[in-house]
């Protein structure tokens, strides 16, 4: 049996990539730039008036001037329109190109305006206030967004605003999800007492969508060649299969010798952790990845948190300092002592909340073992605590792997 630690470099040892697509940007949320975004234009793309108000020429000001003409009234998006003579203003607009005949831009409020002349009320005024010069955020072909962030709200706004309808971004490996066990029945139906409504087929479907991705999904009974010729099929259509269930010691856990007799190289089986600890890995010569995660939700939830996440992230993004995809690597403060002695990396249920001092602090949410999945609804994260220590003391502070938003 192999360490948390191991398992997790053997995972990160098969990166792929997927290359790239087209996609429109306003459909592009959630997935990761492939190249930079460029300004077409200077950012701003001319001097753009800041506040509504007059605009003067300074040198008026300086010499005394504090009574100004109005010369017309330009709104945002209207051709600038010039002064012919430097007692002479504009009233002018937010968002208005600054015609080049004036400089600065007088606020409303430090001005009195009656019968078309305009008062200043200010002794002082800056040179060039309430301007944003033209260029100043960034230049004309400037890298605006670099290849590899996550496409956010503000990277869809840089897009909207240099005219790139159609983002290049990485492609997102095709997806199964394979659950298996013949106890499992689907959402609808009514199960005998015996059976229960399959979930983790939907939380995995539902974790990866989070991240753009369209798995598909498929069920197979417990019977050795049934598994056989449906993941054969999957090892011809997918780059990555997830499945769940059937790995274990039961006499029905067909799972891990059809793999192998399909030719998909074991990497590994079985990892010191709870939960989880029957996890088995592994690649297929045509570079297809197997994630067999235990049936036991809580067990698969966790390992998809723990391993396939981190893997699909750097499978997209550069490396980042902290060897994780997107850099998110969050640590909490235990705020309980647990004692947990078997030799086993133990992944806590746990309640992250932001303390007052603005510290995460975990409480833990024990539940009743890998079977009780209703406890996850009251965690929104786990703890990994190591595998070297058995008490673990109020105060300490640990990784947590979130799946949920940590409120305060
Ligand atoms: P297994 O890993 O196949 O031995 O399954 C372990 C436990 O997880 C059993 O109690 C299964 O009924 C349960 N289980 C397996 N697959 C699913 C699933 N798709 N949805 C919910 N529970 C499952
Ligand atoms: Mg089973």
């Amino acid at each position: 049996m192999i360490t948390v630690e191991e398992a997790e470099h053997i995972i990160l040892n098969e990166i792929r990539n997927y290359d790239c697509e087209d996609v429109p940007f306003d459909h592009a949320l959630g997935r990761i730039l492939a190249e930079n975004i460029v300004a077409d234009r200077d950012l701003p793309p001319c001097n753009r008036v800041a506040m509504d108000g007059i605009a003067i020429r300074y040198s008026a000001f300086e010499n005394g001037l504090r009574t100004f003409k109005i010369k017309g009234v330009q709104a945002a998006g209207d051709a600038p329109l010039d002064i012919a003579a430097h007692d002479e203003c504009i009233e002018i607009m937010t968002g208005a190109a600054l015609p080049d005949s004036v400089d600065t831009v007088v606020r409303y409020e430090d001005v009195t305006i009656d019968n078309g002349i305009a008062i200043l009320n200010v002794e002082t005024i800056r040179k060039g206030q309430n301007i944003h010069t033209k260029g100043k955020d960034k230049k004309s072909g400037e890298v605006v967004v670099a290849a590899g962030t996550l496409i956010d709200a503000t990277v869809i706004s840089m897009a909207a605003s240099v005219g790139v309808s159609l983002l290049p971004l990485k492609k997102l490996p095709r997806v199964v999800i394979i659950t298996t066990g013949d106890e499992l029945v689907d959402t609808n139906a009514q199960p005998l007492s015996h059976q229960i409504r399959s979930s983790n087929n939907y939380t995995i479907e539902a974790v990866l969508q989070q991240y753009g991705l369209d798995p598909e999904m498929l069920h197979i009974a417990d019977d050795i060649q049934a598994t056989k010729e449906k993941i054969k099929n999957c090892l011809l259509q997918y780059d990555v299969i997830i499945l769940c269930g059937g790995i274990s010691m039961g006499k029905f856990d067909y799972v891990p010798q059809v793999l192998e007799e399909l030719g998909v190289n074991k990497l590994f089986h079985r990892v010191k952790q709870r939960p989880g600890k029957p996890f088995w890995f592994g690649k297929h010569s045509n570079s297809v990845l197997v994630f067999a995660f235990p049936g036991n939700p809580v067990s698969a939830f966790m390992c998809l948190h723990r391993y396939f996440i981190p893997w699909l992230r750097s499978c997209l993004t550069p490396p980042s300092p902290f060897g994780d995809g997107r850099g998110e690597v969050f640590f909490a403060v235990l705020d309980q002592d647990v004692t947990f002695n078997p030799q086993l990396q133990y992944f806590m249920q746990v309640k992250v909340s932001i303390s007052e001092k603005g510290q995460l602090v975990a409480i833990p949410q024990e539940g009743n073992g890998s079977g009780d999945y209703a406890n996850l609804i009251d965690s929104n994260a786990f703890m990994e605590l190591p595998l070297e220590k058995s008490n673990f003391k109020k105060g300490e502070v640990y990784r947590i792997w979130p799946f949920k938003q940590i409120l305060a």
